[in-house]
């Protein structure tokens, strides 16, 4: 199999499985328990919670733990508006956030806030100008994603921020960095976001854990479950220490050698810009400069039929995000990509273990396809 999707989940190497089984088999105890185990348990969640930290650019005590970055962003939000409350009822975001922002902008809608919805350029770009001309006195939250899953636009957030300061804006940053941590380098500390969300499986880590970075702007902030009073306080519920622990784990693993890795994967993906644009009828779509995602357009050729034919040969890559389950991408869209350019939209992802021989691969399914198959009239 040549599994281009990276974007829409990471094969678990073989240590991570070992840490998680070790966590489930070994380590079982609740922390919360006042004995042995237990306190090998609380251990266990101390050092995942130091170690995803580290790698975000936070102390511990700013990191959350969640079940998944869906779950990080809507907690951010809401926790966003629950603060801002007092100081309006606008949220500045962009047509191209995941769904699992613009779910949540759209509940907020129907509660009575004022949503903005920043439109991209052809390329998929939002600039931090269009933030500023946004910008009310009534705004509570910029929720603006660092880079974007389908397009791998890398979005403006640190100079977002300042933009935020520069005007005096009362209104919390947030930003959905599930596409960008480990993926390109940044800071929790430094980028001027109030409020971070990340997700375990796009980096090598199992599905089912995420977290979420509260900034020191963040005050007294409303729990997401209430109950024992874990995560200090902020989301109860027995920690789900294997998870976890493969999390840590996957996080090392990436985060040695990272800026090697991050080079490797942006020579891969140079290296299929030029295969893959060789194509007849193939073009790029977007300009996004993260290393881990390129879309392109098979011009005319509806994409669902590719993925399936390169899937029946073993070939894994994507239509848009694996989020849409078919539906036409509202990215693409906002984009305003001609008909048959969004048709033939395909998003292929790259992870640390890509070759260019996976590229000329997929290169010649894609060239076979395109003199085999009909493409739309
Ligand atoms: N945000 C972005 C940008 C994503 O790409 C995804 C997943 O594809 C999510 C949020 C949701 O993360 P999870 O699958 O961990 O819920």
């Amino acid at each position: 199999m040549i599994y281009l999707d990276h974007a829409a989940t990471t094969p678990v190497p073989q240590s991570v499985a070992d840490a998680v089984c070790d966590a489930l088999v070994n380590h079982f105890g609740n922390p919360s328990s006042q004995y042995p185990i237990g306190r090998e348990g609380k251990g266990l969640v101390v050092h995942c919670r130091e170690t995803v930290a580290a790698a975000l650019g936070c102390t511990a005590d700013r990191l959350a733990f969640t079940s998944c970055g869906t779950e990080s962003d809507n907690w951010a939000l809401r926790l966003a508006a629950w603060q801002g409350r007092h100081c309006g009822k606008h949220i500045i975001t962009t047509a191209v956030e995941h769904s699992a922002v613009l779910e949540p902008c759209r509940q907020l809608e129907q509660e009575g806030w004022t949503v903005t919805y920043l439109k991209p350029d052809h390329n998929g770009n939002i600039t931090a100008e269009q933030v500023a001309e946004a910008l009310r006195e009534d705004t509570a939250l910029v929720s603006v994603m660092l880079v974007n899953n389908e397009t791998g636009c890398v979005f403006p957030v640190q100079e977002i921020a300042k933009i935020l300061k520069d005007h005096n804006s009362k209104a919390l940053l947030h930003t959905d960095a599930v596409q960008g941590f480990l993926k390109i380098p940044f800071r929790a500390d430094t980028l001027g976001a109030d409020l971070i969300s990340v997700s375990g499986h796009k980096i090598g880590a199992p599905k089912g854990v995420g977290a979420l970075y509260l900034g020191e702007r963040i005050k007294n902030p409303r729990p997401l479950l209430a109950g024992g009073g874990q995560e200090n306080g902020l989301r109860s519920g027995t920690e789900a220490t294997a998870q976890l622990a493969g999390f840590a784990k996957a996080v090392e693993l990436r985060r040695d050698g990272l800026d090697e890795t991050l080079a490797r994967m942006a020579a891969i993906k140079a290296y299929a810009i030029d295969r893959l644009l060789a194509i007849d009828g193939v073009e790029r779509v977007g300009n996004g400069a993260a290393p881990h995602i390129l879309a392109i357009s098979l011009v005319g050729y509806p994409s669902a039929n590719v993925v399936e034919d390169l899937g029946a040969q073993g070939i894994c890559i994507s239509a848009g995000s694996a989020c849409h389950r078919g539906k036409a991408s509202h990215v693409y869209e906002a984009m305003g990509l001609s008909k048959k350019v969004k048709a033939g939209v395909l998003r292929i992802s790259f992870g640390p273990e890509t070759q260019e021989s996976d590229i000329d691969a997929l290169a010649a399914a894609l060239q076979k396809h395109h003199d085999t198959r009909f493409p739309m009239l």
